[in-house]
This record gives structure tokens, sequence and C-alpha cells, in this order.
């Protein structure tokens, strides 16, 4: 059966993408992603906050795993599909397009397993790592990318958030809560996050911070143990003391399903123009996945009703669903 619309992804632009389409009685398909995979997992990065504070209409806040529910319940209600899958190859050479997913051992092989008339990307981006020794080692294993998962796991100790943005802020206000002590260490003397999360940061008194130092390698053997560090200004090396490392550096888009097939800018987001459309006509692209400014849940559900309705006209103008 071909697909009048599929949506790979279900962060908040996917899941705006199939409510819209579903009302418009377009069937979308969600290729919604896989729960053992961190990047890949179904409901995207919202699934590894804590609170979400500026998502409007929630005035008391809202938890990120509950928003993504709530945004896939209305995606059904309206009669939006969900394969819970991972998309491991597309065809945008032809229309329809073709998807093989992680749901059948022949991915990648035969025939695609999904045929779709337009192709919603909303694959969103993943955490950055820092590449250093003993980072892959040790993941897992005292270093996380995500506090609302594993902070409970470190509860009277002492622990270091890498970096200098709202997220690794928001992770260290988080954290506060278990550990004794956070430190964030971060690469320059200011931060990059929003004022007031670093009013909080300042005012929180088990929060530190280590300015002008970056991580040169996780030390420990099975366990984390301590980081060595370098200040960039003076050179002088140190370890510090804590047994968890959560990395908040940012991030970046997956779009390595689609190298050579869409058009992306130099730094790997997809390329989009007249709002959601991609070089690839029918196919289009929203939030974190084409977004490297605003990257916000809200702007990611705004852009995800942009690419349903692109993708209404796009069939209207070929013949209709
Ligand atoms: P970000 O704003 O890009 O910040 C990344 C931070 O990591 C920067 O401070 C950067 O240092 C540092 N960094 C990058 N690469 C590094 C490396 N290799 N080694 C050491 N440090 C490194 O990313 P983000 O904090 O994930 O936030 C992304 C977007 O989401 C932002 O627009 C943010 O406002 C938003 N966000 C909002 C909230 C909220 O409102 N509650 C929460 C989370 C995220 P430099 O500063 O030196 O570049």
């Amino acid at each position: 059966m071909i697909r009048d619309v599929v949506v790979l992804g279900s962060g908040p632009a996917g899941l705006t993408a199939a409510v819209y389409s579903a009302r418009a009685n377009l069937h979308p398909l969600v290729v919604e992603g896989e729960p053992s995979s961190t990047s890949d997992q179904p409901g995207g990065q919202l699934m590894l906050t804590t609170e979400v504070e500026n998502y409007p209409g929630f005035a008391q806040g809202i938890l990120g795993p509950e928003l993504m529910e709530r945004f896939r319940a209305q995606a059904l209600r309206f009669g939006a599909e969900f394969l819970t899958a991972r998309a491991t190859a597309v065809d945008l050479s032809h229309r329809p397009f073709g998807i093989w997913t992680s749901a059948t051992a022949a991915a990648g092989q035969a025939a695609p397993e999904v045929e779709a008339r337009t192709l919603i990307v909303a694959t969103g981006a993943r955490s950055l790592m820092l590449g250093i020794p003993g980072e892959d080692r040790l993941f897992g294993h005292g270093v996380s990318t995500c506090a609302t998962c594993d902070g409970f796991f470190f509860r009277g100790q002492e622990i270091a958030v890498v970096g200098g943005g709202d997220s690794a802020l928001e992770e260290a206000l988080f954290l506060s809560r278990f550990a004794t002590k956070v430190t964030v260490v971060h690469r320059r003397k200011e931060l990059r996050a929003s004022k007031i999360m670093q009013d909080r940061a300042f005012a929180n008194d088990k929060i530190a911070f280590r300015w002008d130092t970056v991580v040169t390698e996780v030390l420990g053997d099975g366990k984390l143990r301590g980081l060595a560090v370098r200040n960039v200004t003076t050179g002088e090396e140190a370890e510090l003391a804590v047994s968890g490392l959560f990395v908040a550096i940012g991030h970046e888009p997956n779009t390595s399903l689609f190298a050579g097939q869409l058009e992306l800018l130099d730094n790997g987001y997809i390329k989009t123009h007249d709002g959601t459309r991609t070089s690839v006509e029918g196919v289009l692209a929203c939030g974190d996945v084409q977004d490297d400014a605003y990257r916000q849940a809200v702007t990611a559900a705004g852009s995800g009703c942009m690419a349903a309705i692109d993708a209404e006209r796009f069939l209207e103008a070929h013949g209709g669903p």
C-alpha cells in the first residue's frame, strides 16, 4: 500500500505533522523510532528532559515524556498509525519514495517496506559527545547525556556537567537534587545559557563552576572515578574527583539517512526553502533536523504543522491523495 504521508520521527515536529495530516484525512504512518535506541527513541529529545516550563499552555510546566505522550495520544485519536521501528534506508530518487525500517530483517535489500507519496522528515538531532579517551568506555558507567534518566544513581555523590548552554545548566540544576556537589566545567568564562537559567544556577549553592576548562580524559576502570581537566588559559592540568559526568554540549542532526539524497547545509542540517520544502519535491523537513537556530519544542511543533500543510498542498497539486 502506498501511503499519502509518512512521517519519520516522533518528537514535537513529527507528532504535530501527524496530528495535522491525520485531521486532513491523509492517514499518516509515523515511523516513530525504537525504545532501545538513545538517538532514535520514540518521542525524541523531550524524553530525556525533566520539566518543560516554556511550552505554551502549561502554566505550571509539564514533564517532557508526559508532553510527548499527550502529543502521541492526540495523533492516535485522529487516526495516525505508528510503526515502532527505525528507518534504516530511504530512496528519494523517484515517487513514491521508498522507506526501509528495522521492523523487518529484509531492510535495505528487497522492495521497500513502506512507500510514500510525501515524506515528512522529523528525525531531530542527538547529543554531541566530547570524543575524549574513556568517554565511550565509561558510557553508562558514570558517563551520561541524560540527567533525568541517570541522576537518581548519583545520590550523595559529586558529579560534573560539561557545557555552558541551557542544556548544561538544566542538567546541573536537576542533578543538584541528588548530588552533594555539581561542577559545571565550561571551556570559556561566559555561559551561553539564557539569563534565567544562569540566575538559577548561580543561586544554587550546590553548583560550582570551573571556567576556561576542558575535560581531556574520563578516568576509571569499569566505573568513573574522576576527570582529567586542563585550564585552557593557564595550561594547568588537574584531576577532578567526581563519580559522574554529564555531557551537555549540544546536538547534531540525524541526517545520515539522507546524505546524497537531500541537500544539506554545511553543518549537516537539512536545507529547507519556502516553508518546509527540501531539495526533493514531496519531501518536507521539520523540527530540529532542519533548524540549527531555534531548536525549541514549540518551534519544532510549529514547523511540523507547516510540513503537514505543505504535504497536503503537494498532494493536491499532484492529483490529490
Ligand atoms: P548550545 O546552546 O549549543 O550550548 C552548547 C554548549 O556546549 C556551549 O556552551 C558550548 O561552548 C559547549 N560546547 C560545545 N562543544 C563543546 C566541546 N567539544 N567541549 C566543551 N564544550 C563544548 O546547546 P544546548 O545547551 O544543548 O542548547 C541548545 C538549544 O536548546 C538552545 O537554543 C537552548 O536555549 C535550548 N534549550 C533550552 C532549554 C530551556 O529553555 N529549558 C533547555 C535546554 C536547551 P561555547 O559556549 O564555548 O560554544
